[in-house]
């Protein structure tokens, strides 16, 4: 069975909460939960110090141990803290991914003089400017903190393609330096979408390519940690990350799963191609489904909710998720997984043996940022995967309202199998097929919405109910 993910974070924890040293003190619970894996946030310094959520990376050698950006910890904790929650997860057994921003620095110390054109924001390959002009860019990263410790790598406006503010008239803009040319394989948003934030790092430059390759190798023996989370894959060349993995693989076996933020199931399927399948992808398509089911009044087609996602086209490759940190409500990408639905988004991820489902801190523990409670299913959710979910599936994805499926169990393990049936509007019920060798035994719903039992017949076929708007698992609790 796949291991079962924690993305150990949302957007507005606050920084006195010390993620590392809470999560320590969790770890035990966590693989009692049957969690296996933790991504864990941007461990470097952010330009905005204890404020930043690592996104806005400026140093990726201060995992907070040097004082910059006004403080040495990061808005987590401090390096040793990092370093004993990594050991305390180990002891327990769970796996830890480190999240890896790549595309931009922030926060540079000082600036450059740059000669530059500007680019129009809907079409990047468009100048909007014919000649070169100069403006003031922050590219220079000396990290007078740091002193040199780790590596002497300092950067500049040679190694950056390009930035969105000019420093000289304070004025915002995407600005393209001169001898310099966006990726060329890139997202097509926008025409060219290698510029999203920040100092943009060019890939094609032999100092950065060297420098990235050292950072990662430090990274990986620094930490150990055991796989990777790629941020905002589709504004980095294409194929540099094969090379890149591929190169860190040599040194330890990593999992890696991508950012690749598009719900166009193609363009997923063409990165994956582009880097020879040397990571999975979080499903996007399918989270955007979970969204529209959970925000069309019932309306919403729900024999269609697999349709054009990674989890039914590519289930080896495809980490799928419910929400996250960017989809959370205020949030750039915000399309949030109503309540209601909360339950049965996270039934179709986690009670189905295709893809790799990865929690979202929001769901698991609540965001106190915007009063969201813990989806109080999801405990139950986890144990059922992990104790029952054997044998042959039976789909019953057949109707727009309600739909439902069946794993019959296996002989190796005792109990297992379920019914799971599930509502978009209207109350109902279903009848499926839950394995010959259930025949006679009872099943109960284990999320507490349907009470009365349902006793499977001759055949091994039971009549299953859900209330409008609901998820039910039926578990097997007598022969
Ligand atoms: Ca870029």
């Amino acid at each position: 069975m796949n291991q079962v993910i924690l993305q150990a974070f949302e957007w507005y924890l606050e920084s006195d909460q010390n993620l590392w040293t809470t999560l320590t003190a969790q770890a035990q619970q966590l693989k009692v939960a049957g969690i296996d894996a933790l991504w864990l946030p941007p461990a470097y310094k952010g330009s905005s110090g204890t404020s930043d959520t690592g996104y806005g990376v400026y140093d990726n050698y201060d995992l907070g141990e040097f004082d910059q950006k006004g403080t040495v910890r990061t808005k987590y904790g401090t390096k040793d803290e990092y370093l004993m929650l990594i050991q305390a997860l180990h002891a327990e057994g769970i796996l830890v991914y480190a999240d890896v921003v790549l595309n931009h620095k922030m926060g540079a110390d000082n600036t450059d003089t740059v000669m530059v054109f500007q680019v129009d924001d809907g079409d990047r390959m468009t100048l909007l400017t014919p000649d070169p002009f100069e403006i003031e860019a922050w590219t220079r990263f000396d990290f007078n903190g740091r002193q040199q410790t780790y590596s002497s790598f300092q950067w500049n406006k040679e190694h950056f393609t390009g930035t969105d503010y000019d420093n000289r008239t304070q004025r915002k803009g995407i600005f393209l330096f001169e001898g310099k040319k966006w990726d060329g394989d890139v997202d097509r948003e926008h025409v060219n979408y290698d510029y999203l934030m920040g100092a943009d790092i060019d890939y094609t430059h032999p100092q950065v390519l060297e420098e990235t390759l050292n950072w990662g190798r430090w990274y990986i023996t620094t930490t150990q940690v055991d796989g990777l989370r790629l941020d905002a894959l589709k504004h980095i060349q294409f194929g540099f990350f094969k090379k890149w993995i591929a190169a860190l693989r040599e040194q330890q076996n990593l999992f890696v799963v991508g950012e690749y933020w598009s719900d166009d199931l193609r363009a997923l399927h063409n990165y994956l191609n582009e880097e020879s399948y040397s990571m999975s992808l979080f499903d996007v398509p399918l989270h955007y489904n979970l969204y529209r089911a959970s925000s069309s009044d019932g309306n919403f087609d729900l024999s269609s909710i697999f349709d054009g996602t990674l989890v039914l086209n590519n289930p080896d490759y495809a980490v799928t998720f419910v929400d996250n940190h960017d989809t959370q409500p205020s949030q750039s990408l915000q399309s949030w997984v109503e309540e209601w639905f909360k339950p049965a988004a996270y039934a179709l991820i986690l009670l189905r043996h295709e893809g790799t489902p990865c929690i979202f801190y929001g769901d698991y523990y609540g965001i106190v940022h915007d009063q969201i409670n813990p989806v109080r299913e999801l405990d139950t959710l986890i144990s059922i995967r992990k104790a029952k979910l054997f044998g042959q599936r039976y789909d019953y994805l057949d109707d727009p309202d309600l739909i439902g499926w069946t794993y019959t169990g296996d002989f190796e393990h005792p109990g297992s199998g379920f019914a799971v049936i599930l509502s978009d509007k209207k109350q109902g019920e279903k009848r499926m097929f839950v394995g010959s060798e259930n025949a006679h035994s009872i099943y109960r719903d284990s999320m507490g919405n349907i009470n009365e039992p349902v006793l499977i017949d001759d055949d091994g076929i039971g009549i299953f109910k859900v209330l409008g708007g609901s998820l039910s698992v039926y578990e097997k609790t007598e022969n």
